[in-house]
């Protein structure tokens, strides 16, 4: 069995994440337009016909953007809880009602060929969950909104063998920024975002051998680069005396193009 992961985008301007085999794949959030999806996946050589649904983590625009197109022309199934589809078809009434699949927390269902447990993480919209997923004996984790690394949440992301977990904000960025007082505090608080430095300790508390793929995720534009969240890791690991085995990497997700294919299994 293969198993393949692609980033079609991540970050506060769109997240759409693609897991894949052989066969069948799903996406995790729809955050860019349908057309995008589409396109980037045809230029990935996979089909929309191969995708089998969308799990949604919450009812934030750069996590929802293209689902309505998604379930109306391509009549996709799309997997979120009953709070979050509450909180997603009151404004987003043109979502067709045909899609609607509704999921329960902490309690495994299957879809392609993916056993998929959806669980509860601290942010500002109505109810918000990261998924882990198993399939061909990995674990995979994606947490992308989350303000802190609440117990509900902890153990799925130390589970992982590949990890998606957000990276979100440099504090100093945020703090001499300009930003107004109220967002700062607001992007800061339990339910917000996660900075460079809470997702670097939270890893170099609990990396095992076990994790070998940390991809970091939904990194700010303004707030943040692409260096300064390697530095910050790679600073927070040398502190702690961690040294990557050869087998472990470390990728920062592209604010609005794809990544690579990542090949989980070969
Ligand atoms: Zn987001
Ligand atoms: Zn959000």
């Amino acid at each position: 069995m293969k198993l393949n992961f692609c980033s079609l985008s991540s970050g506060s301007s769109g997240n759409c994440y693609y897991l894949g085999n052989e066969f069948h794949g799903i996406l995790i959030d729809a955050g860019i337009s349908a057309t995008s999806i589409r396109r980037f996946l045809k230029n990935m050589d996979i089909s929309m016909q191969t995708i089998m649904g969308v799990l949604i983590t919450h009812n934030h625009i750069d996590h929802i953007r293209g689902l309505e197109l998604l379930t109306r022309k391509n009549s996709l199934p799309a997997f979120t809880t009953h709070n979050i589809w509450k909180s997603i078809l009151t404004p987003h009434r043109n979502i067709s009602r045909d899609s609607v699949r509704e999921i329960p927390v902490k309690q495994k269902f299957h879809l392609a060929g993916f056993d998929i447990e959806a669980f509860p993480v601290c942010h500002d919209a109505p109810e918000t969950i990261g998924f882990h997923i198993c399939a061909g004996g990995k674990k995979i984790t994606i947490a992308t909104d989350l303000g802190h690394i609440c117990q509900t949440a902890a153990p799925y992301i130390k589970a992982a063998n590949f990890l998606v977990i957000e990276s979100n904000y440099d504090e100093q960025m945020l703090v001499n920024g300009n930003y107004p007082h109220f967002l700062k505090a607001r992007i800061r608080s339990d339910h917000g975002h996660l900075g460079n430095h809470q997702t670097s300790a939270f890893l170099a508390e609990n990396i095992s051998d076990n994790l070998s793929i940390i991809c970091l995720a939904h990194l700010s534009k303004n707030n943040n680069t692409p260096g300064i969240v390697l530095q910050t890791l790679q600073r927070t690991f040398s502190e702690k005396g961690i040294i990557l085995n050869g087998q472990q990497r470390i990728s920062i997700l592209n604010r609005n193009t794809p990544t690579e294919i990542i090949r989980l299994i070969d």
